[in-house]
């Protein structure tokens, strides 16, 4: 007697069910995948063979580097050229789910013979001789080191591993988990991208379903601002590995069926329980694996999803309380919304819809990183930025304040400043929408004067001989939702936030390469009616001054209202050692806001 063969299991689990789609769901499917070509998600065949020519270039780069370090070694022609150098896509491009705009991550693998640091100098200059090259910038310390540049346009994060192997030949491939022996760990964690993305399209049973859910659930949390890993919430490979356990309990499922249950079992998801898509393995190395047991920091995770190579780590350690809440939220809001669509009551666009960050919150705290170049703007806003969630921790802890929300895209901005006080009141956030511009990523070295002399703006009060100067600015906001009063509640309340706010200037002046002359940090504290215009109605084309100098002509660095004696008499109000204090008082009719000293100094003049 023969038994029903055991359906084959994907992940750590049983399938939930192995059912094949419905007719409606296929037809559900369908109008999905219409929904997401009306987002311009995917890319042309120009487009694609455009990528293809940017790799295949990078790959031709990557051998010419590993032949010139050899040579320069040495070595003999022949033994220089079969030295080899290849390089491997990983992240978005390589699952198939990328889009126009999308960065292509890039690992070069090198012979043993070729140094990490050779990577960050020669390759660097030779990337830089090449036409197609712009904004270039390499950060050689960061955890997995990384040269960023754009190529052709394209955005490309490349990185780099050297292996213990002499060759590096054009079949070389990178599961063998022996393969990680005897190597720096920068090199194991810039390797573990590419093993990642690999092991997660040979765990998920039916790609193209994974690939259109993946699609649709980048999307929507892109829409509703929940999709970054720097800020605390979920990245892409993250995103990656949700879907692709929900395609693996149920294997034969179509893309509008995943996303369908992907939002109701995220929302109703046991966290902290772990999301894996297999057994954790055990390997060849002496380092860590994610364990909740035995590491305390591991225990912390608030909401893990593991990477599924070897060795595991948690891709989601970023997450806070406050983005935890607010992704959970946001998985309610998305599940309700799909069971609409799934009874005819709904259209997919509706999941789709905006966030509305910027209308929630009556209290935003606005943090501004200020410098004199496009280029230490990139190092300096890239630094505060990967510090802005130790502010946003600090705050959670802040009595009566329940949630701290940072919002996922900063603004860039370059001010043609004329006078020493225009150059400081940018730094402030107070400017002149006429001879300020937004920057978006691929046009931060954009010159802008041909533009101001046409509008005859940049002469303004100033010797028309004289080029003005650039103040580069990048702005960061954190929604504030302070707990509701008690029915019955009376008097003022307080909220002090000035103690989170000092310790972040703190902590991001303390860069090494932080420099006092011509960079500038500065917090401030707004109401919902002070938010810069472009940013509220999300157009950053409209830039307006988002709010007028005080009558002293000095920048009103805490906003807004005069210092109000009976609010500074509570003792949380004494400002701190940098002379900052953000207090706001919630009073019996409306809460209301305490200025104090400037919050920290702008960028120097
Ligand atoms: P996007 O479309 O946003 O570029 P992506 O999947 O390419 O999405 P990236 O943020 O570009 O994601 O990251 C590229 C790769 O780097 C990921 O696929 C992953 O392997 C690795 N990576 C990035 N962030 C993390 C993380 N927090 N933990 C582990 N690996 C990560
Ligand atoms: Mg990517």
């Amino acid at each position: 007697m023969s038994t029903p063969s055991k359906p084959r299991q994907w992940g750590v689990t049983a399938p939930i069910s192995t059912a094949s789609p419905t007719p409606h769901e296929l037809q559900l499917t369908e109008t999905l995948v219409e929904a997401l070509k009306g987002y311009n998600l995917f890319e042309s065949d120009q487009e694609a063979r455009k990528r293809e020519v940017v790799l295949g270039k990078l790959n031709t780069l990557t051998k010419e580097f590993v032949y010139q370090v050899s040579k320069k070694k040495g070595f003999p022609e022949s033994l220089a050229r079969e030295a080899g150098g290849k390089i491997f896509t990983y992240g978005s491009y390589r699952l198939g789910v990328h889009n126009a705009g999308s960065d292509i991550d890039c690992l070069s693998v090198l012979p043993r013979h070729v140094e990490r640091e050779e990577f960050f100098t020669t390759m660097y200059e030779m990337l830089k001789e090449q036409k197609e090259v712009t904004e270039m910038t390499a950060v050689s310390d960061a955890y997995v080191p990384v040269i960023k540049m754009h190529f052709s346009g394209i955005p490309i994060d490349f990185v780099c591993a050297r292996l213990s192997l002499a060759r590096i030949p054009d079949d070389l491939e990178l599961s063998d988990n022996n393969l990680l022996k005897n190597l720096d760990e920068r090199c194991i964690r810039s390797l573990n991208g590419s093993r990642v993305t690999d092991d997660i399209l040979r765990l998920v049973p039916n790609i193209p379903a994974f690939r259109i859910a993946l699609r649709c659930v980048k999307l929507w949390a892109k829409k509703r601002a929940i999709y970054s890993n720097v800020m605390g919430f979920f990245g892409g490979v993250a995103w990656a590995m949700l879907v692709a356990r929900i395609c693996q309990l149920y294997p034969n499922a179509c893309a509008g069926a995943i996303v369908s249950r992907f939002f109701r079992i995220m929302y109703q998801w046991n966290w902290p329980q772990p999301v894996l898509l297999k057994h954790m393995e055990d390997g060849p190395l002496p380092v860590r694996v994610w364990n909740p047991k035995l590491y305390p920091a591991d225990k912390s995770h608030r909401m893990p999803i593991i990477t599924p190579a070897y060795p595991s780590m948690c891709a989601t350690h970023n997450v806070t309380d406050s983005t935890r809440t607010i992704m959970i939220s946001e998985f309610k809001r998305a599940a309700e919304c799909v069971d609409k669509i799934f009874i005819g009551a709904g259209q997919w666009p509706e999941l789709f819809e905006n966030h509305t960050f910027f209308q929630t919150y009556k209290y935003y705290l606005q943090v501004i990183a200020s410098s004199d170049s496009a280029e230490s703007q990139l190092k300096w806003s890239g630094m505060v930025e990967s510090r802005l969630r130790q502010l946003v921790l600090k705050l959670e802890l802040v009595d009566m304040l329940v949630l701290a929300h940072p919002y996922i895209k900063p603004l860039d901005r370059v001010h043609y400043c004329s006078t020493d006080q225009e150059a400081l009141d940018a730094a402030y956030g107070v400017f002149n929408p006429q001879t300020t511009f937004a920057l978006t990523e691929g046009n931060m070295d954009v010159n802008h004067m041909d533009l101001l002399r046409e509008n005859g703006d940049s002469a303004e009060g100033s010797d028309p001989q004289q080029e003005p100067r650039k103040v580069y600015t990048t702005t960061f906001f954190i929604g504030l939702f302070i707990e509701p009063k008690t029915a019955g509640t009376t008097g003022t309340r307080k909220l002090n936030i000035s103690w989170p706010c000092a310790e972040f200037t703190k902590l991001v002046k303390a860069w090494d390469k932080y420099d006092e002359a011509t960079m500038g940090i500065t917090i401030k504290y707004i109401k919902s009616s002070m938010l810069p215009a472009d940013v509220v109605e999300g157009d950053p084309k409209k830039l307006k001054r988002p709010q007028s100098k005080n009558k002293t002509g000095n920048p009103p660095a805490v906003n807004v209202e005069k210092p109000n004696k009976k609010m500074r008499s509570g003792t949380e109000e004494q400002a701190d050692n940098t002379g900052m204090t953000n207090p706001v008082a919630t009073g019996n009719s409306e809460e209301s806001i305490a200025t104090a000293p400037p919050a920290a100094e702008p960028v120097s003049t």
